[in-house]
């Protein structure tokens, strides 16, 4: 009888109820040691080894479990220290540092993870740097399963092609060199696990999923082979998520034992390479077939007749999710509030391996062992469907769909200048001011009763027009109201909004302790009341200064919830784009002029594949239009994003047509500026001065540095002067000592033009 095992591919750090993040931010704060992070790291590490276990999973993964972010560990692991912090200083406090800077020195730049909301550290690799192996956390967590649970765990690292083509620092030609000196390391890192007694080790070649060159295709043989020649007692899976691989004869022709592959986001081209070549019968295929990436119950059935029709063309397989867990919260367990329906249609980590455990036993053991469990499973999911095809009756509005402005953006500048009368350089900030301690804390009291609506708007109001006040102050030209009625710019919209559910605890890892909360779209999305006209009107009336309207756009609001899979999900975008325009009217007719439709997700769910990312971005345009294309021409749309690959999609970011975009720069050390140099942009543009993610206050100087650098490239007459993203996150003192001196940069610049 076939034996499969199952197997989890990693598991949410953050814990179900985010203690993983409330342990580092105390210890960040200083009320908690060193020693107490790390007996709170164990404990949250081996409390999932443990849950994994008892979910029956066979292979569970040690060395997905990280301080911060997993790429930043491989760089630690192999000592690369950018020279700005103490090198040679492995400590617990300078891998902090390279995360979030220090007083002297700017964090590392921090990017998206392939096409997902997860970010990670880019590592930088200098020519003098000279790789060792300061830490080997895999061999580590092996280690103390195997002393405190008895658990033989499977080791997972980040694979050696995927580490260099996601670092920078160095020239790609000299990629070959690098390889030379840390292949060595790895082969240290893998052959102590062997020695340790490892089985299977995971090592993660996602890049594999994208389309590599041949260059890098023949990089991967070398090291592999390598790998095999010095270590063939190693049991290497070579893991890949996000797509299909491009390479398949090569990639299964490698001399590891095993290969994962997904084929959940491989629109079906895995499989039929599988049927078209075969796979080699000395290796086991690790298929990834429960959806990592989505929240939703999986159709068993269908996953069985998957199975079997993989099980005629190969006979050693593992199972697994698509992907790493780290993208779905942690339990559906724990929701109490949900819609008992919705609750039955949900599968968060845990109950995702669960799903796994019972596919597993079906083909180990026949398909009538787990008859019980495929019918309970198929009702859920028919509850569900049923609810959601209630929801999702035909709409016709009649709304006409308008996706070009009046006139074109010469026009509309003028008519812009005209009506806002605005200085060179003008500065403004991205939204969000200082969420405190004390706005959260009001904002529970409301929700749970504790204080009126009517009491809470006070609250919120007064804050606003705290801001105005120091904003006018700080002599901005363009102000915000400041987001503080928003918990998050994608959830504050979802529940104002048609058609969205929420759970209490369904947390996600974004970047560090970053957590977000993803809304689900379970049916039809509609406008159904004014969502941000009161406070911004508010913000208005106080001041004679221009309040920009703050909205989050329509791909942003897909990319960041959990979407329902019975329509696509550019229908589910129309939908939105449309209950936004009216939102966007809404403000028009209450006389605000300038409207920010936040676009920060628009690049995130580009997809890996070139010949597939037009269609994406042709929908993502079309819907951004759709949203704001209705508006007068002396009404300035601004759009923000928060990511500095910006060449690669500029021409999207033109066809957008918003009046202004701002965009994030500062982490990516300038090289945005040499977009500019290849691509012309006419439209107004503020490219971030300072950092927000990092406590540190710039100096004036160094933002006149940053400003003068895009004034190269730019011409001031387009240039707006901005942080690089919402502050929310950030202290009233360092926020308003950071736009003082923003401020005065400006203001520098602006007399020498
Ligand atoms: N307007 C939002 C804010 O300032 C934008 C946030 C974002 O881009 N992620 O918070
Ligand atoms: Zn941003």
């Amino acid at each position: 009888m076939t034996q499969v095992l199952s197997s989890s591919i990693g598991y949410p750090r953050i814990g179900e109820k985010r203690e993983w993040k409330k342990a580092l931010e105390r210890f960040w704060k200083g009320s908690i040691s060193e020693d107490d992070l790390l007996r709170d790291m164990k404990k949250i590490r081996l409390t999932h080894l443990r849950k994994q276990k008892n979910l029956g999973i066979d292979l569970i993964p040690v060395g997905d479990f990280s301080f911060y972010d997993h790429v930043l560990d491989t760089a630690f692991m192999f000592g690369l220290i950018p020279s700005r912090f103490k090198e040679r200083d492995y400590s617990i406090n300078t891998y902090f540092e390279i995360a979030r800077g220090n007083d002297e020195a700017v964090a590392s730049e921090m990017t998206k993870w392939f096409n997902t909301n997860y970010h990670y550290i880019v590592p930088e690799i200098q020519s003098d740097h000279t790789p060792e192996l300061t830490h080997n956390y895999p061999l580590q967590y092996y280690k103390e399963a195997k002393e405190e649970l008895g658990l033989t765990t499977k080791p997972v690292l980040l694979g050696p092609i995927t580490f260099i083509k996601l670092a920078k620092g160095f020239e790609e030609t000299d990629s070959d060199s690098l390889l030379e000196k840390l292949v060595p390391l790895y082969i240290q890192v893998l052959e102590e696990l062997v020695s340790a007694g490892a089985d299977w080790i995971q090592v993660d070649e996602p890049i594999l999923s994208t389309s590599i060159s041949e260059k890098d295709l023949q990089r991967v043989k070398d090291v592999y082979h390598l790998f095999h020649s010095q270590l063939p007692g190693a049991k290497i899976l070579l893991q890949t998520y996000f797509e299909a691989v491009d390479h398949y004869e090569e990639i299964i022709s490698l001399p590891v034992a095993g290969i994962g592959l997904d084929i959940v986001h491989d629109e079906g081209a895995n499989v039929a390479a599988l049927k078209k070549y075969g796979f080699p019968t000395d290796k086991t295929l690790a298929v990834g077939l429960i959806n990592g990436r989505n929240i939703w119950r999986t159709d068993l059935e269908n996953k069985l007749s998957q199975i079997e029709e993989i099980l005629s063309e190969t006979q050693r397989l593992i199972v697994q999710p698509s992907c790493s867990l780290l993208h779905v919260p942690v339990t559906v367990e724990t929701e109490q509030d949900l819609d008992p329906i919705l609750k039955n249609g949900l599968a968060f980590a845990d109950q995702k391996l669960a799903e796994l455990t019972i596919l597993t036993r079906g083909i180990n053991h026949g398909r009538d062992s787990i008859q019980e469990e495929l019918t309970i499973q198929m009702e859920k999911r028919n509850q569900l469907w049923t609810l959601k095809q209630n929801a999702s009756k035909p709409r016709s509005d009649g709304t006409d769909l308008l996706t070009k402005r009046n006139s074109d953006f010469e026009r509309r500048q003028n008519l812009q200048q005209a009506f806002f009368d605005l200085p060179l350089l003008p500065t403004t900030t991205i939204g969000s001011l200082p969420q405190t301690k004390g706005i959260r804390q009001a904002r529970l009291r409301w929700r749970q009763g504790e204080w009126s609506n009517a009491y809470y708007d006070t609250f919120i109001k007064n804050n606003i027009s705290e801001w105005i006040n120091r904003q006018e102050e700080l002599g901005l030209d363009v102000l915000v109201h400041g987001e503080f009625e928003r918990n998050d710019m994608v959830e504050f919209f979802g529940e104002k909004l048609e058609g969205f559910a929420f759970t209490r605890f369904g947390w996600v890892q974004s970047y560090g302790s970053r957590c977000v909360k993803p809304p689900i779209i379970t049916s039809d999305v509609s406008w159904k009341e004014s969502m941000t006209v009161k406070e911004i009107c508010y913000a208005q009336s106080l001041t004679n200064k221009p309040v920009k309207g703050m909205l989050t756009g329509p791909i942003t609001i897909l990319n960041w919830s959990f979407v329902r899979e019975d329509i696509t999900r550019f229908d589910v975008t129309k939908q939105i784009a449309l209950a936004l325009e009216k939102e966007i009217k809404a403000l028009e007719e209450q006389e605000i002029r300038m409207i920010q439709v936040d676009e920060p997700a628009l690049r995130e769910g580009l997809p890996l594949k070139p010949e597939k990312q037009n269609l994406y971005l042709e929908q993502a345009v079309y819907a951004f239009k759709l949203a704001t294309s209705s508006v007068k021409d002396e009404t300035q749309i601004h759009t923000h994003m928060c990511y500095s690959e910006f060449g690669e999609i500029m021409e999207t970011i033109d066809q957008l047509d918003a009046d202004v975009i701002s965009i994030e720069a500062t982490r990516s050390h300038g090289e945005i500026i040499a977009d500019f140099e290849i691509h012309s942009y006419k439209k107004g543009i503020g490219l971030g001065v300072y950092d927000i993610h990092s406590p540190r206050v710039p100096q004036v100087e160094e933002m006149e540095t940053n400003i003068q650098r895009a004034l190269q490239v730019l011409d001031p007459r387009q240039f707006w002067v901005n942080p690089d993203c919402g502050l929310k996150t950030r202290g009233i003192e360092e926020t308003e000592a950071a736009l003082t001196n923003m401020v005065d940069a400006s203001k520098k610049i602006r007399e020498q033009i």
